[in-house]
Order: structure tokens, then C-alpha cells, then sequence
């Protein structure tokens, strides 16, 4: 064995890394949550009925197979003098390496009235809690439009029978993944599907049963849930004095300002980024694995893509929105975006278009007119 790893955070980052380290280095991995590391993005299905146990990523018996000792408990500080890690239920890990693997959090504002509860949906216990307050409830509401609060709404307009809102306060919904008509024509499916969609106003005041938004109409709302984007969680290594920002700062090999600390997933800032994507989490996993075990090419991130089925409709979105693009597809039930700087493909959106997937993936980076030659 190289030496001992430990590992702080049992989402897809850490599991990974954990994965790709086992055998070589003796891994520990510190799970924060009641639960063995589990399918984040799938925390819905708890709302909907499903035991947390069966989203498991891996069975209790895989880890110990691979020879990863889980320790159930949270890391409370790190001694980098020493290089060791403590953890909550008093006892002390040791470590050659250390990698942060923290996730990140809901981010909550604060709203004005009296309301004494609000939920976010990050964890398999926030899933549970939200099971439970639906019991009874009349109506749901979701603040953000983006790719996570929409596919909670659909979800629960399928599976309970109560009012569902979403509050966005931009100007349409998904802001960030869709050009505005690409959005009208989700937004529509999603409305028949019995989504209220409140668009262009800002959550401002609540009590137990309505939120009130900046252009004064009232929202139903006897569960009100956040899904305005999600805040790195840096607390543990801002304690120990490491370089924070957005997140924990790294290099393009996944150091912190510690050589002998990474940080990865959601938790590490690259270029002044956070990620917040499952994929990024999973690619910065196994690259860590790999600079720890001797690899010195640098970490390049993945061109951001986003995949949903919202309403049946199959949405895809790569790269990056920006001012000049090119609708190659456009039908009642379709849509097909191309967007370019300078002629270049820079991203797309697409709409009921799968066929065109790899078409479009292929293009990014390359002139437009040599990619879609027939829409010039
Ligand atoms: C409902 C939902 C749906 C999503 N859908 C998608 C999607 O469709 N596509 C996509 O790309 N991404 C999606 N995401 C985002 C994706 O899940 C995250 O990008 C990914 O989980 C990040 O992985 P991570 O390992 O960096 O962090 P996390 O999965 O957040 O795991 C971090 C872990 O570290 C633990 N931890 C934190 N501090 C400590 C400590 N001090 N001690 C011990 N443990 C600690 C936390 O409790 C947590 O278990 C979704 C997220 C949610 C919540």
C-alpha cells in the first residue's frame, strides 16, 4: 500500500475517488449522512415512496470487498500540522493525503413574515422531510425555475394530487439551459401537466400557508421549498485555513492551497468556478485518483451539458447560451438552437430533437457552416 487516504464526503466525488484509489492507498471515506453514499440526483423517488436504502450507489458488503473503511460520522476539523482529520464522534484519522469532497448546500434567502418552516432538497432526510409534509397539504410551491426545481414540481404534480407552483424570477424558466422560446414551449407542456408557473416575480414574504411575490400576487404554499441554486460547503477547510472562495480554491490539479489537501465536486472552485454538476463531481473523482497516483496532466472540465425529461419532452442543453444563434429545427413540438460567437459553435439547446444529439455535441467548437451545412 502507497500510504493512507482519507476522504471527507460520501457523494459521487468522493465514492469515485474512493473507487479508484482502493487497493493502491488505504482509503478511508468519511460519510456525513445516516445513509451509505447514495444517487443524489435521484432523491425524488424518496418523495414519491421509495425506501433511501434502495437509491444505494453501492451495498455495504462493496466497500468492504474493496477494503474502504467507512466511518460514519461527521469530520468536526483537520490538524495539518499533524495531518490528521477529527471527527465528530471524537476519533482521529490519519493521512498522507487528504481529499475534501464537502458537496454544497441549498442556498435559502430570507423572506419576510411569519413562516415558520421552509425546505430545501439536497439530502435523502430533506426528501423525507418533504414526504411528510406533504401529508395533509394542499399545495406545494417551488422557488426556482431551474432544471432541479422543475423536475421536483413535475414530480409532484404526477404523484400527489394538490396545487404545484414554481416562482422564477427571471424572465423565463430554466435561465440558464434555454433560450426564451425554447422555454415557452416547456413551460406550456408543463402548465397541462398542472404546473402553475410564476415567471418574472421574486419570492419576497411568506406565512404558513401563502408566499407573496414582489408583483403582489399571493401563492398558495403550504410546503415551500427552495431550489435557488446551491452554495459550496467550505466550512470544514475555511477552519483549517485553506484558500476559499466561492469554494475551495484549487489548482488544475485539484490542490488546495495544502499540497497534500484536494478538494473536488461541487465543493472545489477552479478559475474562480464552481461546478455543481454530477459530472464534473465524477470527472474531478477520478483525476484526483490519478495526479495522487503520479499523473501531472492537468484537470479540464468537461463542456457543461444538462439533460432532462420534464412533461415527455426531452430537453438537452450544451455549452454556453450566447447573442447570436440559429434555429435549425422549429415545429410545435421541437426545437433546435444553435448558438455561435464569431461562426463558432458555443452550445445548443434542443428540444424534442435527440436525434440531432451527437450531431450537435460534435459541432462545438467548430464553424457553424461546416457542421450544418444545409441551414445556411
Ligand atoms: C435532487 C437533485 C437532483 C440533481 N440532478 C442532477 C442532474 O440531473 N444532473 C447533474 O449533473 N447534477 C444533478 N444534481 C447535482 C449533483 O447531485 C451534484 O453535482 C453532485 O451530487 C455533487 O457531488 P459531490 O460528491 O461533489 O457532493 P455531494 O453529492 O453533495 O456529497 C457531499 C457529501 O459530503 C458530505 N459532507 C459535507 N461536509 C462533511 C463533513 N464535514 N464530514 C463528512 N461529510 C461531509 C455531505 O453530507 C454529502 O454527503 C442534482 C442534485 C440534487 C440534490
Amino acid at each position: 500500500m502507497n500510504g493512507r487516504i482519507v476522504i471527507v464526503g460520501g457523494g459521487i466525488a468522493g465514492v469515485q475517488a474512493a473507487s479508484s484509489l482502493a487497493g493502491s492507498w488505504e482509503v478511508s471515506l468519511v460519510l456525513g449522512e445516516d445513509f451509505l453514499p447514495y444517487y443524489r440526483m435521484r432523491i425524488e423517488e424518496i418523495i414519491a415512496g421509495m425506501a433511501p436504502e434502495s437509491l444505494y450507489i453501492h451495498p455495504a458488503g462493496w466497500y468492504e470487498e474493496k477494503g474502504i473503511r467507512l466511518c460514519h460520522s461527521k469530520a468536526s476539523s483537520i490538524d495539518r500540522d499533524k495531518h490528521s482529520v477529527k471527527l465528530e464522534d471524537g476519533s482521529v484519522l490519519p493521512y498522507d493525503k487528504l481529499i475534501l469532497a464537502t458537496g454544497s448546500n441549498a442556498f435559502v434567502f430570507p423572506l419576510e413574515g411569519n413562516r415558520r418552516t421552509v425546505f430545501s432538497l439536497r439530502s435523502a432526510a430533506d426528501a423525507i422531510a418533504i414526504r411528510k409534509a406533504l401529508d395533509g397539504a394542499g399545495s406545494f410551491t417551488v422557488i426556482g425555475g431551474g432544471l432541479l426545481g422543475l423536475e421536483l414540481a413535475h414530480s409532484i404534480a404526477e404523484g400527489f394530487s394538490i396545487i404545484v407552483n414554481v416562482i422564477e424570477s427571471a424572465e423565463h424558466i430554466l435561465p440558464r439551459q434555454l433560450d426564451k422560446d425554447s422555454a415557452l414551449l416547456l413551460q406550456k407542456k408543463l402548465e397541462e401537466d398542472g404546473v402553475h408557473i410564476y415567471a418574472g416575480a421574486k419570492a419576497v414574504s411568506a406565512d404558513d400557508h401563502t408566499l407573496r411575490l414582489s408583483d403582489g400576487t399571493d401563492v398558495p404554499s403550504d410546503v415551500l421549498c427552495f431550489s435557488a441554486g446551491v452554495r459550496a460547503e467550505c466550512s470544514l477547510a475555511s477552519l483549517a485555513g485553506l484558500s476559499t472562495d466561492k469554494g475551495i480554491i484549487v489548482d488544475a490539479h485539484l490542490r488546495t492551497s495544502d499540497p497534500d489537501i484536494f478538494a473536488i465536486g461541487d465543493a472545489a472552485e477552479l478559475d474562480g468556478r464552481t461546478f455543481g454538476l454530477a459530472m464534473h463531481a465524477r470527472e474531478m473523482g477520478s483525476k484526483a485518483a490519478s495526479i495522487i497516483g503520479g499523473d501531472t496532466s492537468p484537470y479540464v472540465p468537461s463542456e457543461p451539458s444538462a439533460m432532462l425529461k420534464v412533461a415527455g419532452i426531452d430537453v438537452a442543453s450544451f455549452g454556453r447560451i450566447t447573442d447570436e444563434s440559429d434555429v435549425i429545427i422549429d415545429s410545435d413540438a421541437s426545437r433546435c438552437t444553435i448558438f455561435t460567437e464569431n461562426g463558432i459553435v458555443r452550445g445548443a439547446v434542443l428540444i424534442n430533437s435527440k436525434a440531432l444529439m451527437m450531431k450537435v455535441k460534435n459541432a462545438i467548437g467548430k464553424p457553424f457552416s461546416e457542421s450544418f451545412p444545409d441551414y445556411l
